[in-house]
């Protein structure tokens, strides 16, 4: 039975993912911060379509949590699915935050390095000995890597040093034959940043080639694909999913 972890899947891209994995017939570990009850329906619309899900509380900025929360995941494969290791990771925990470059604080600049870049490095370094041979870890990035967004620098930032750490953890994890890609998404209609407005909504629309903004399953079904063997040959890769945003 393959297992993949997915951070921030109480909502949003996360928990589209989460359901795309199990329809494909892998058990889901599914993390939250703050919303459990949104973590818990996720859960729910998983086993009632047939499939296996647990839900864990994970900040992924806290480093101090990270040890303990490995000792759960271990725990939930082995009272849950009677195995002891993952086939995949999903990086996908994070929140945006608009704010221009001179006014940054260090608060701002820090919490957002910890979600996007600190926290996946050290929960995928946590968790690298749970990992079977010929598994599989995405990690969350952003078209905003791509194209300057006014507002978005810390964050975009962050997004773009995780892309080259994805290359930096295929070279390493390599010889365990372990895969790892970047999926950067553009405008995904989600709670993200206090969700899109209208208005926004109709701009980006216009600057995408497909003419609308996405939606979570767009992203989950490309992050699925890469979980499977679908995408077995696929490794170091930044895959944007975006429509042709801005081409
Ligand atoms: P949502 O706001 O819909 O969902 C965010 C998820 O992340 C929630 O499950 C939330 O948990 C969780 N989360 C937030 N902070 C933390 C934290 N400190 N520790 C653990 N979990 C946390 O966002 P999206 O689904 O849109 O975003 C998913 C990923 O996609 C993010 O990395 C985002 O940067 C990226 N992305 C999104 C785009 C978009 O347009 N939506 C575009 C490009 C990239 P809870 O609710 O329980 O607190």
């Amino acid at each position: 039975m393959n297992i993949t972890l997915i951070t921030g899947a109480s909502r949003g891209i996360g928990a589209s993912t989460a359901l795309e994995c199990a329809r494909r017939g892998m058990g889901v570990i599914l993390t939250y911060n703050s919303d459990a009850e949104a973590a818990v329906s996720v859960v729910n619309r998983i086993r009632d379509a047939g499939g296996n899900a647990v839900a864990l509380q994970l900040d992924v900025s806290n480093m101090s949590e990270i040890a303990a929360f490995r000792n759960d995941v271990e725990k939930a494969l082995r009272q849950t699915w009677n195995v002891e290791k993952l086939s995949g990771l999903v990086n996908n925990a994070g929140y945006g935050l608009y704010a221009p470059i001179d006014s940054v604080t260090h608060a701002q600049f820090d919490g957002l390095m910890g979600v996007h870049l600190k926290g996946p490095f050290f929960l995928t370094q946590a968790l690298l000995p749970l990992f079977s041979q010929g598994s599989s870890i995405v990690n969350v990035t952003s078209a905003t890597t791509r194209v300057a967004t006014s507002g978005l620098a810390p964050y975009a930032s962050f997004k773009g040093a995780l892309e080259v750490l994805t290359r930096y953890m295929a070279k390493e994890f390599g010889e365990r034959r372990i895969r790892v890609n970047a999926v950067s998404p553009g405008a995904i209609r989600t709670q993200l940043g206090g969700g899109l407005s209208a208005e926004f909504e109709s701009l980006l629309a216009s600057q995408t080639a497909l003419g609308r903004v996405g939606e979570p399953k767009d992203v989950a079904l490309v992050i699925a694909s890469l979980l499977t063997e679908d995408g077995g040959w696929v490794n170091a890769q930044t895959i944007e999913v975006a429509g042709g945003y801005i081409i």
